[in-house]
């Protein structure tokens, strides 16, 4: 049984088939993180769903037919900023921006190679896009293009992106150009001709920011011109996949395809948009101001979140034991309880040579990345060696030393049981099988739990459990 890949398109709004332009080389492009400072937990959420999209890519088209190109933003404002608190003065600003990218960049690295996340096949820097000559595209060239065409102009050491210029504008947000231009995050400049005119490219201050010359001036680009350069470079004028989190759409993924359309002339620039659901911390967004801002380091190094370090591979079960493109919410609790499920899990592979993989998981995994239910379908399985098989295509080491670390504060023989119990019966539910799930509130009940049905802060269902005393 081969189950097709089904993925929800942000474009259409639509969950369709999946159709690659070229089934020998299918191409995905995800925005990955400005380095300026270490990535939090929430951020670490694109890189893990999207590296299990990567994996099932792999594992239907085959290893060598997937492209897969995460950026690393290393010109940013933020970077500046930070660059410039930071200086010295015993070094150019321009080598301290380029040790913090740097210093960042490996710190990003080391982080999320702990969550089980496979290098992606580039990993291109913006900086060496601007105007390297030697790239099949760079930002001056689309941008000199755009001018070229049309859709862009320069003004006062600026050139800005002319949104009226491009009809279809706003498609993939939804946006109309009054909702834009009465949008407060809009800046008004002097040179702007249209209020919702985006800059591609700014003045640098020799002295303080880092630029490149150009036929506009010495200057640095805008952030959204970044990717339409990169994309374009490696993946072509349109490509399979493009996909971020959901703060993305707009104004970021809406200016990336202004720009590559208007560049191209194609009427896409990717056919498929995936964008993933917000994190937030123990039901409030995380922020510096709440003190509930966590990184992934902090989690894996540090005795911040509960109080103990947390294996990589517990955070990456948490992260997908709920859809993508819900919201998650990240507490001890959830944490606590991947633990239990994993180290059930690595007790029953432990030393057992990976098999053949489940179809079931698969076929989960091809509905529109469905971790739940790809987990759910896990612990039915009967077979370890296909459960090995399978664990490691979701990307799991199978090493219980590996999660060795922390003692589970749960009682782990009780979870062991009951978990794969609550997650078949989220599914019954889910699939409004209510026949199935009362049936699984009596097995559970028949074990002495009492399950309590919610609605998280999300607002999405959430089952929690306790021992009757
Ligand atoms: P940034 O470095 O801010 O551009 O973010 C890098 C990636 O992390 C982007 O895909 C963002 O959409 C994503 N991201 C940032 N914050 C969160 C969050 N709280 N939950 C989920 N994804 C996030
Ligand atoms: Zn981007």
């Amino acid at each position: 049984m081969a189950a097709t890949l089904k993925l929800t398109n942000t474009l259409t709004r639509e969950k369709a088939d999946f159709v690659p332009i070229d089934p020998a080389n299918v191409r995905m492009y995800v925005c990955g993180p400005t380095v300026y400072d270490f990535a939090h937990i929430g951020n670490a959420r694109p890189v893990i769903v999207f590296d299990v999209l990567f994996r099932l890519l792999r594992h239907f088209y085959g290893e060598s037919h997937v492209t897969y190109v995460r950026n690393i933003t290393d010109v940013d404002d933020k970077i500046n900023t930070r660059a410039f608190e930071r200086w010295t003065k015993k070094r150019s600003l321009n080598e301290e921006i380029r040790e913090l990218t740097r210093v960042t960049a490996a710190q990003f690295h080391t982080d999320i190679a702990a969550l089980g996340v496979l290098p992606p096949t580039h990993e291109p820097r913006a900086t060496e896009y601007v105007c390297d000559g030697t790239r099949p595209l760079d930002m001056v060239r689309v941008i000199a293009g755009l001018i070229e065409k049309g859709h862009a102009y320069a003004a006062e050491g600026h050139v800005l992106f002319n949104v009226p210029s491009m009809p279809a504008y706003g498609r993939l947000s939804r946006r109309s150009m009054d909702d834009m231009i009465a949008g407060a995050r809009v800046e008004v400049a002097p040179y702007k001709k249209d209020p919702t005119d985006f800059v591609l490219w700014k003045p640098s201050n020799p002295e303080t920011e880092p630029g490149w010359d150009s036929p506009w001036g010495f200057g640095r680009p805008g952030w959204h011109i970044e990717c339409s350069a990169m994309s374009g470079a490696l993946l072509g004028e349109v490509f399979d996949i493009h996909a971020g989190g959901l703060d993305l759409i707009f104004p970021h993924h809406e200016n990336e395809i202004a720009q590559t359309c208007c560049f191209t002339g194609k009427e896409v620039m990717a056919n498929v948009w995936l964008h993933n659901g917000f994190l937030q911390v123990e039901g409030q967004k995380m922020s510096k101001s709440l003190g509930n801002f966590i990184t992934i380091n902090q989690l894996l190094e540090t005795d911040t979140f509960g109080g103990r370090r947390w294996p990589g591979e517990v955070l990456r079960l948490a992260m997908l034991r709920t859809h993508y493109r819900q919201p998650i919410d990240w507490t001890v609790k959830g944490l606590e309880e991947a633990e239990a499920t994993l180290k059930r899990l690595y007790e029953k592979v432990s030393g057992v040579m990976p098999g053949a993989i489940s179809d079931e998981v698969v076929a989960a995994l091809a509905d529109d990345l469905n971790t739940p239910l790809a987990f759910a379908e896990l612990h039915r399985i009967a077979d370890t060696t296909k459960l090995a098989a399978t664990l490691k295509l979701l990307g799991f080491s199978c090493d219980l030393a590996a999660i060795g670390a922390g003692a589970a504060p749960v009682d782990a023989a009780l979870a062991a049981k009951v978990e794969p119990l609550i997650a078949a019966r989220l599914a019954a539910r889910a699939a409004k099988n209510f026949a199935e799930s009362d049936r699984l509130r009596d097995e559970l009940a028949a074990l002495g739990i009492a399950l309590k049905d919610g609605k998280g802060a999300d607002g999405q269902p959430v089952t929690t459990w306790e021992l009757k005393r």
